[in-house]
């Protein structure tokens, strides 16, 4: 039997938390190979403020940022008692150098890869923490630098995970002796230049590693009691779907919800490799699991609100149908301006998309689409989709709102609202 266990940056954000994950494993050690940890809380999104600063030639506010972000570990550090640990400090020293010098010698290589070299600091660090904290607290385990085992070929930002390669790399590196603590997120490519899996990759990470390994189950660690109906941020009641199929997850995830990074699934499904959901905050709680078997997919109804989304209608401009060369032909336009498509309906006489788009780009698209064919938009709608919907009635919050776009399906009820 052999278990992966998966820690996002608000498991490990404080010392608090990092003893309650030491619990966890204290009381979950049986059979557990790998333990992937995510960066410290926010730790990405500041690593990416620290690119910004260094791509735009500020050099000086690039270390200085850098620097906070070290001094925050540093708290973490004192406060699991390891500043006196000479190997420790020497490793995680190592590390931060390696960054601190990165950035002052300003070298000129692809932004791309600038970026996934400095973001990946962030699982590097609190894996070096976690590491030898764990050590320190009688958990023998062996600190495992993702970026030698997980390989990718194509972008550095959003690697594309070369299976064979990383099989034959995590199978030599892993043992069933020992527990290996690695980081998520974070590869490397053929030329072994880091890269990594896109925002929000360390579930897939935690995927990767069991798919390699074969095995049995993947346990992510979160801050709510397992995956929830509805994000608790918009809706007052939520109910924990204590277990779904694999394929129910993939349509959740499809269709918006913010249940797992969306390549997660597919490589446990594939090798029939339980995931289960569950609570750092209560580890007694089941939690929810994802699996093979669908029998309660129907039982309680999910609800994905997207707010701030924009509803563009696209015709031709001499009343001919919408085809499907047209249809290619905007889909090639969105792809290149960033246009992330969550719905679309079409009629003979037009075509129409909801998602999202970065603000600056907007009007670069609509031009663009323009040239062709006749547009409108609507800016600022909100989409909300409920999965075995039954009778279910929207939540009051959205009741006042105008429906201009309605989309049923026998499973799925999909509205696009606006303001009355
Ligand atoms: N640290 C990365 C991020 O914040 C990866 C992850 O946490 O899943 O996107």
């Amino acid at each position: 039997m052999s278990k992966i266990f998966k820690f996002g940056g608000a498991s490990v954000k404080s010392t608090e938390e990092i003893i309650n994950l030491k619990n966890i494993v204290l009381t979950n050690e049986i059979g557990l190979s790998v333990i992937v940890v995510s960066a410290i809380d926010k730790t990405t999104n500041k690593l990416e403020e620290v690119y910004k600063y260094f791509k735009s030639g500020d050099q000086k506010s690039a270390l200085q940022k850098t620097r906070i972000c070290i001094d925050t570990h540093y708290k973490i550090i004192e406060g699991l008692s390891l500043e006196n640990n000479n190997q420790f400090k020497k490793h995680f020293n190592s590390l931060t150098d390696e960054l601190l010098n990165f950035i002052g010698a300003n070298k000129k290589i692809d932004k791309e890869q600038c970026y996934s070299k400095i973001v990946s600091y962030g699982e590097l660090w609190s894996t070096s923490i976690i590491s030898y904290y764990l050590n320190a607290e009688g958990i023998n385990n062996q600190w495992l630098d993702a970026r030698k085992v997980i390989k990718t070929t194509g972008s550095f930002v959003e690697g594309k995970v070369n299976w064979q390669a990383s099989s034959k790399q995590i199978k030599n590196s892993c043992s069933n002796d020992i527990i290996s603590v690695t980081q998520g997120f974070i590869a490397s490519n053929s030329n072994n230049e880091v890269t990594t899996l896109g925002r929000e990759g360390s579930d897939f990470s935690a995927a990767i590693f069991a798919w390699c390994l074969d095995s049995q189950e993947v346990l992510i660690w979160k801050d709510v009691d397992g995956l929830l109906n509805a994000d608790p941020k918009w809706f007052k009641q939520t109910e924990v779907l204590s277990s779904i199929s694999f394929k129910e997850a993939v349509e959740l995830s499809y269709l918006g919800a913010s249940v797992i990074h969306p390549n997660t699934i597919k490589p446990l499904q594939n090798k029939n490799i339980n995931l289960r959901i569950k609570s750092f905050l209560n580890p007694s709680l089941s939690g929810t699991l994802i699996s093979e078997i669908g029998d309660n997919d129907g039982q309680i109804p999910s609800f994905i609100y997207k707010p701030n989304q924009i509803l563009i209608s696209i015709s031709t401009k001499d009343y001919s149908y919408v085809f499907e060369e047209h249809i290619s032909e905007i889909f090639g336009i969105f792809s290149s301006h960033g246009f992330k498509v969550h719905l679309m309906q079409n009629s003979a006489l037009s075509f129409s998309v909801c998602g999202i788009i970065n603000s600056h780009e907007l009007s670069n698209l609509i031009n663009v689409l323009q040239e062709n064919y006749k547009v409108r938009f609507n800016e600022k709608v909100d989409l909300i989709t409920v999965r075995h919907y039954n009778n279910t009635k929207l939540p009051d919050f959205l009741t006042s709102k105008e429906v201009i776009l309605s989309q049923k399906t026998r499973n799925t009820l999909r509205f696009v609202l606006k303001d009355d």
